[in-house]
């Protein structure tokens, strides 16, 4: 059972179940629906509410112990359109800062009145993506995917000889990432099916969702300058969920010999609160490998980094078909997986091995973690995995059946971390509905 540290002045916060209590603190970005000429402006999610930074750095706040110099110029960084001079910041700024809004929202706060009429109710605004994204790539570390999947395409070789020594990955697309909520247009694409001559283009009948983590970049590395793994931490800004949309039957076609293309690059839905490395400090943990695999190579490896390199993390996929929608059912639950048992590369590797070549990564980069997969067969965090290449349709409990998605699907991600004597902190909702 969890217990509260600390309650919050904002009663919302307090609840049991709240993924916002004061110990998660996430960042978006956002306008307020109902103004006139909305401006976006960043914000920390509290229970049900939005603390609204940018009209805070904005305000004649009366002088206070709470506001020091630092504050005052860490609080100033709101000021401009995105989150990622924040980003920028040490992990000692963002400490910092983060101890002042836990004094903020805390009861008994001196502040109360002065923030109070910075609150806006989350159901008032629109989130948008929570930073200026300009880059992104999309790893493959969950070995469990990599070898179910590799299993579809090479029964005789699963697993490709470099897994277990290389974090996988490619270059994805950063203008088609979006917000939760945002309506996936089924893509319409070049594929040719076993039994075809030719290809032709037609839209696509197996189009799938990816459960995956986003890992934003918070400080970046100069242009050659690797990233050594001891560092790598400082480079970490937080987690959000991350919806990578596949279009399978485009994707076995293109994929040879460079990989995904316009398969994945149509769309990409991410979850708008970025949870900080701070918030989830207390759910970090021994990231390990078994002894009989290849131990990483020297420039992955770092005692230190590694003992509280994995987080636990619970993650889930929830369905919602049109006709459940009509029928008011509710979302069904299509798997539930964990973190770090799917990645079987820290996430510190995958930031130390993008930069190790001097590739530079700067703040508000995004890099997914690649499909969230467990050691189980229902752990699966895609429906190729799950319909096992189309061949066995899920049964939903309304009588309905699913290979792939279809039109007025509603793909649901949530991830929550939970631990005895801590509070829980969750996600929020990554969130996305097919149309034609
Ligand atoms: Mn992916």
């Amino acid at each position: 059972m969890s217990t509260k540290t600390r309650g919050s002045w904002v009663q919302s916060a307090n609840e049991e179940l709240c993924d916002f209590p004061i110990e998660n603190l996430p960042f978006g970005s956002f306008f307020k629906r109902h103004e006139i000429n909305p401006s976006p402006c960043i914000g920390v999610a509290i229970g049900n509410q939005v603390l609204n930074l940018t009209a805070l750095a904005m305000a004649q706040l009366q002088s206070s112990p709470l506001i020091t110099p630092q504050i005052e110029e860490l609080l100033n960084l709101f000021k401009g359109q995105h989150l990622n001079a924040y980003m920028a910041r040490s992990s000692k700024d963002h400490q910092l800062f983060r101890f002042f809004l836990i004094q903020c929202l805390s009861v008994n706060s001196p502040l109360q009145s002065q923030l109070n009429p910075h609150l806006i109710a989350q159901d008032e605004v629109t989130m948008l993506r929570p930073c200026s994204i300009q880059d992104y790539s999309d790893f493959y570390a969950s070995i469990h995917h990599a070898t179910t999947v590799g299993a579809m395409f090479r029964p005789d070789q699963p697993l490709m000889p470099n897994y277990k020594w290389i974090p996988i990955g490619y270059h994805g697309r950063a203008s088609s990432i979006v917000p939760s909520g945002t309506p996936i247009r089924r893509p319409s694409g070049q594929t040719k099916g076993s039994g075809n001559q030719a290809p032709f283009v037609q839209p696509s009948r197996r189009l799938d969702y990816e459960l995956e983590m986003g890992v934003f970049i918070g400080a970046g590395n100069a242009m050659g300058q690797a990233i050594a793994m001891a560092d790598s931490k400082e480079h970490f800004f937080g987690l959000c969920l991350l919806n990578d949309w596949s279009a399978r039957d485009i994707q076995g076609w293109e994929y040879q010999p460079l990989g995904p293309f316009l398969a994945k690059n149509f769309a990409s839905t991410i979850s708008p609160w970025i949870v900080t490395r701070e918030a989830l400090e207390p759910f970090a943990r021994e990231f390990t490998r078994v002894e009989s695999d290849p131990q990483p190579l020297d420039y992955l490896s770092d005692a230190t980094t590694l003992a509280q390199g994995a987080y636990d993390i619970r993650l889930q996929t929830w369905l919602e078909t049109q006709q459940m929608r009509e029928q008011q059912l509710g979302p069904v639950k299509l798997m539930e997986s964990n973190f770090h048992e799917a990645m079987y590369w820290s996430l510190f590797q995958l930031i130390t091995h993008h930069a190790s070549n001097g590739c530079n990564l700067n703040p508000g980069d995004l890099l997914g973690t690649g499909t969230m997969s467990g050691p189980q067969k229902d752990q699966a965090g895609s429906l190729l995995e799950l319909s096992e290449g189309g061949k066995t349709p899920l049964q939903l409990p309304n009588g309905e059946t699913r290979t792939f998605l279809e039109n007025g699907d509603t793909i649901i991600l949530k991830a929550f971390c939970e631990r005895d004597g801590y509070p829980r902190i969750g996600f929020g909702q990554c969130s996305g509905t097919i149309t034609a």
